[in-house]
Order: C-alpha cells, then sequence, then structure tokens
C-alpha cells in the first residue's frame, strides 16, 4: 500500500509560520489567549497537508475576516450584549470555522482529488460569507427580519438577515472565490471554472444555512433585567444570569458556524460533481 506518511517537513513549516501569525492576530485583537491555539492547530494542519495554496487561503480568509471585526468596531460595541463573544475568536469559534477546511485538508493528502479542494473551497466561502454577513450586516440603517418568519427583530437577533447584510453574504464568497481561483491556478493543481461556480454559490448557501439554524434550533437565552435575547451564557454583559429561552441547548453559535461550514463543504462538493 502506497499511502504517503505525515508529511513531517511541511508540518513543521506549518507550525513555524502559524505560530507569529497568530501571535500577531492576538496583539491586534483578533485572536483570544485560547483563539491562539485553535489558530495554530488549524493553520498547521491547513497548511502540513494541503500546502501552500491551501494555506494562502486560509490566512487571506483569516486576514479579511478579522479586518472586517476592527471595521468600525466602536460601532458595533453595543452588539457585544447580544452576540457570545466579541471580536476575539476563541479556540471554538477557530474550530468552527477553519476544523472543517482542515479536515478536508488531511483526506486531500491521503486520498488526492478535486472533491476536496471544491469542498475546501466551499468551507471557506462559507465561512467568508458568514462573517461579512455578520459584520457588515450589523450596520445596516433597517431592522433585520428573521429568515423563518420575516419577523422584524433586533439587530444582531441569531437567524436575522438584512438586505445589507444578504449582500454582504454574497459579496464574502464572491471574494473568495476570486482569491481560490487566483491562488490554486498559480500555485496548485489544476482547477474549473466550475468550482469557482460551486464557491460562490455553496458560501453564500452556507451562510443561508448559518442563519436558518440560527433562527430555528440554535440555543438562544433571555436576560431578564434587560429583557432581550442574547447568546450569553451564564451571565449577561450586565451581569445577571440568563435563562433558556429557545433551541436545542447543546447547539451554541460555534456548532451552527461548524454545521454551516460543514454544509458548505457539501454543496461546494456536490456542485462539482455536477459542474466539473
Ligand atoms: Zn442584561
Amino acid at each position: 500500500m502506497a499511502m504517503q506518511s505525515l508529511p513531517i517537513a511541511r508540518l513543521l513549516l506549518g507550525l513555524i509560520l502559524s505560530i507569529p501569525i497568530s501571535y500577531f492576530a492576538y496583539r491586534a485583537g483578533s485572536l483570544s489567549a485560547s483563539g491562539i491555539l485553535g489558530a495554530v492547530l488549524v493553520g498547521t494542519a491547513t497548511f502540513g497537508y494541503g500546502g501552500w495554496s491551501w494555506g494562502l487561503l486560509l490566512i487571506g480568509f483569516f486576514a479579511t475576516s478579522s479586518a472586517l471585526s476592527q471595521y468600525r468596531a466602536r460601532e458595533k460595541e453595543p452588539l457585544a450584549e447580544k452576540f457570545a463573544k466579541g471580536g476575539k475568536r476563541d479556540l471554538a469559534q477557530t474550530i468552527a470555522n477553519g476544523g472543517v477546511g482542515a479536515a478536508l485538508a488531511v483526506l486531500n493528502f491521503y486520498f488526492p482529488s478535486q472533491f476536496w479542494i471544491a469542498a475546501f473551497w466551499g468551507s471557506i466561502a462559507t465561512a467568508s460569507a458568514d462573517t461579512w454577513g455578520t459584520e457588515l450586516g450589523v450596520l445596516s440603517s433597517r431592522r433585520p427580519r428573521l429568515i423563518t418568519t420575516g419577523r422584524q427583530v433586533a439587530v444582531g437577533t441569531s437567524g436575522a438577515v438584512s438586505g445589507l447584510g444578504l449582500l454582504a453574504s454574497l459579496g464574502g464568497a464572491l471574494a473568495m472565490a476570486v482569491f481560490e481561483i487566483f491562488l490554486f491556478w498559480s500555485l496548485g493543481p489544476q482547477i474549473t471554472l466550475g468550482m469557482g461556480s460551486a464557491a460562490i454559490i455553496s458560501g453564500f448557501a452556507g451562510s443561508l444555512i448559518d442563519s436558518l439554524l440560527g433562527a430555528t434550533v440554535q440555543v438562544v437565552y433571555w436576560c431578564p433585567l434587560d429583557e432581550v435575547e442574547t447568546e450569553r451564557f451564564p451571565t449577561h454583559n450586565c451581569g445577571t444570569p440568563t435563562i433558556y429561552y429557545r433551541g436545542w441547548k447543546w447547539l451554541n453559535n460555534d456548532g451552527v458556524n461548524f454545521l454551516a461550514t460543514l454544509c458548505g463543504s457539501i454543496v461546494a462538493g456536490g456542485l462539482w460533481t455536477f459542474l466539473g
């Protein structure tokens, strides 16, 4: 059996590159301390098993997402009471966004196929579409609506969408698709235009799945003092203990992000099978 062994040299190089990038992101306020560990794990595996094109795509996604989190950060500060975490990504968040991609890099290393590349593009496009949709969508002057019922809800509510947010999601998927085509065309194995189209469609679809799960099954808590829905548990940022409000208790925002990137990669792999 001609199975390749561990790509030790490349894993080491991935580790050597991931540590300073993660530390820089930590100092810039984009990662928490545990987020450094997550980013180093995801970065080392993705670069080690995927190589330069996979690793640079991950860095490109991470850099643009972090920049968007910092963009007009002061206007987003009031929303911190809604979201489980601030702009600093922690261990669970980095795994939720990059874990599927890292697993696909491992699969592609041992069983090389364009299918895994298409799926990887889909997972990154989904994570990007979701981040752009959230970080730019919350700046919308109009109140968003729940993706399920169309009911107007407060900005930052799980599962809420706005015209600006949807447009931003599409932009996030499109931007990653362009970057993916450029990177893999110049550095990587042969690619097809079908893979680029699959990335755009799957990224947008994945972000819609993210909103759908957020509106239906994601766990949401309630602050009795402020009388608002929040992702924060066990205490709201006002200090009041939050109580269970709706959704599956085991499925938090990180779980939803993980499922969305998984769905995005499956959609992309499926589309690649048809489009080539
Ligand atoms: Zn409160």
